[in-house]
């Protein structure tokens, strides 16, 4: 069930210990209250078509000082409609896409927030919200939040795949996230599906990467490169304005209308991602993959992202050791963007429990 669907849970109902779980995206970022059992309380605010929220989001110039500033701002202003002191919320779990250098506790350069760069993000959140804080890097926060309440609860170890412009990878096993020595642990996208010299270029720069063939913008320089030689309903919709992040969105529909063309693609693209998946399964042997992200053509919900999935799954049991393969589950992730904030509270929790069992 999609975290969406679920009934919303009002302070009354939850369970102590809190935790607050954050993400911050590129332009935005969420704040949630998670209770002991990882459900999302409502933070007793109400939308304009009269929905309960269960996350504060907050648009911000992302400078990181006025960041810091808002979320502690935006942690005050929960604990007291929700009726909370800030001791309630035992510990923050901090989701931001980039990585910590574990030496310096500073930010390592990222991607879509340009001026982070060294900045102590999580020393300085713990500073201003007074409470602690665990960091976490987004797409580990996702999995974790997967793995916790999610498509993957009940399982042993999972590795979620955020499928979007980038492709982005959580790894969860035993509970634990993978961070590796210096924080890029799991970047799963970035392994090489073809080493050969005209690879495509990959988004960080280097050729042959999974993410340059199954990211939307591999999916994109795929469609122009097919539709020059094969007639397709794609091609009428692909104007010199349209922008090459919003031709996977074309594909999808043509695909769902039955374009054979479109269709191709998105069954090549699965064909990609099942590449990177079978080298993640020799390396981690984990009982589930999830696949999440804008770019799932429709999920569950559509006939061509049910065809993605199972040609997925058909590929990977091809090429994957029986045994690996046999008793894997890969899925559609099921929190949606809500698994970064939920995950965030989570890998908090995790952590504040370890600190009082030693
Ligand atoms: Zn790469």
């Amino acid at each position: 069930m999609r975290q969406d669907q679920r009934a919303l849970l009002s302070i009354e109902d939850a369970r102590e210990p809190f935790f607050v779980g954050v993400d911050i995206g590129g332009t935005s970022m969420k704040v949630g209250l998670v209770d002991d059992f990882g459900r999302s309380v409502c933070t007793g605010e109400v939308d304009a078509d009269g929905v309960s929220r269960r996350f504060i989001a907050i648009k911000t110039d992302m400078n990181p000082h006025n960041a810091v500033k808002l979320l502690t701002e935006s942690i005050n202003v929960l604990c007291n409609r929700l009726g909370l002191t800030k001791s309630q919320c035992c510990a923050i779990g901090l989701g931001v896409p980039g990585t910590l250098n574990p030496k310096t506790q500073c930010l390592r350069e990222l991607p879509n927030l340009h001026g982070w760069n060294g900045f102590p993000i999580a020393v300085e959140v713990e500073k201003s919200a007074g409470i602690p804080v665990t960091f976490c890097n987004d797409a580990n926060a996702a999995a974790y939040g997967e793995f916790w309440v999610g498509s993957a609860a009940g399982k042993k170890s999972v590795a979620l795949l955020t499928l979007g412009t980038g492709i982005g990878c959580g790894i969860i096993i035993d509970g634990r996230s993978i961070n590796g020595e210096t924080g890029y642990g799991g970047e799963c996208g970035h392994i090489i599906i073809d080493s050969s010299a005209n690879a495509m270029i990959c988004g960080c720069g280097v050729r042959g990467h999974l993410e340059a063939y199954s990211g939307s913008l591999g999916v994109a320089r795929r469609t122009l490169e097919l539709t020059t030689r094969r007639p397709s309903s794609i091609r009428n919709k692909i104007t010199p304005e349209t922008r090459m992040s919003d031709i996977a969105r074309i594909v999808y529909v043509e695909a769902e209308n039955g374009d054979e063309a479109a269709i191709e693609i998105v069954l090549e693209t699965a064909k990609y991602l099942a590449i990177g998946i079978t080298s993640i399964l020799h390396t981690i042997d984990p009982d589930c993959i999830l696949l999440g992200g804008a770019m799932t053509f429709g999920g569950n919900e559509s006939e061509i992202g049910r065809r993605f999935l199972q040609k997925i799954i058909d590929e990977v049991k091809r090429q994957t050791f029986i045994a690996v393969a046999e008793n894997l589950s890969i899925e559609f992730s099921t929190l949606g963007s809500d698994a970064g904030f939920i995950g965030a509270a989570g890998l908090a929790r995790k952590n504040f429990l370890d600190q009082k069992t030693i």
